[in-house]
């Protein structure tokens, strides 16, 4: 995709500091370094986000995750490491160029945070059973 930043990057067009790179995946370190060591892992095929996955991409591209979450986490002497990944604006998504975050923490009063509500008051378990038969009806195979 021409006017894509990760494809540019994919494609060395513009530069980044690459950690990792096969046939099919790239990884660099992100911009923003929210903690140190933060690093994208990014499939080279353009893809939007998620939810335009196939099987084959999704095992090409997450298969490289352990191994790259152990040299990241090894280079920081982190504590421990988040993955992300957002799809969609709603979900914080700003590059359409689906891309994994690795983000080293070191504590948890380091510059990455996420916040969990626990809404299980809110649920009947007939409400749980109907989301429960929504998603199986959904899934293919
Ligand atoms: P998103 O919000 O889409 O999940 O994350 C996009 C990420 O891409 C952000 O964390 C941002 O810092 C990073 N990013 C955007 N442009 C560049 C760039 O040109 N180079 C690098 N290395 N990272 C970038
Ligand atoms: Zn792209």
């Amino acid at each position: 995709m021409t006017d894509c930043i990760f494809c540019k990057i994919v494609n060395g067009e513009i530069p980044s500091k690459k950690v990792f790179e096969d046939e099919f995946v790239t990884a660099f370190l992100d911009i923003s370094q929210v903690t140190p060591g933060h690093t994208l892992l990014v499939p080279k095929k353009h893809v939007k986000d998620l939810f335009s996955y196939d099987e084959e991409l999704a095992e090409k591209t997450f298969r490289v995750l352990p191994e790259l979450a152990r040299a990241v986490k090894e280079s920081t002497s982190a504590n421990g490491l988040n993955i992300v990944m957002n799809n969609g604006t709603v979900a914080d998504q700003s590059v359409f160029h689906s891309h994994i975050h690795l983000i080293p923490r070191y504590t948890e009063e380091d510059d990455f945070h996420m916040t969990w509500t626990n809404n299980a008051d809110n649920y009947t378990e007939k409400e749980m059973d109907d989301m429960q038969q929504a998603i199986l009806s959904n899934l293919e195979g």
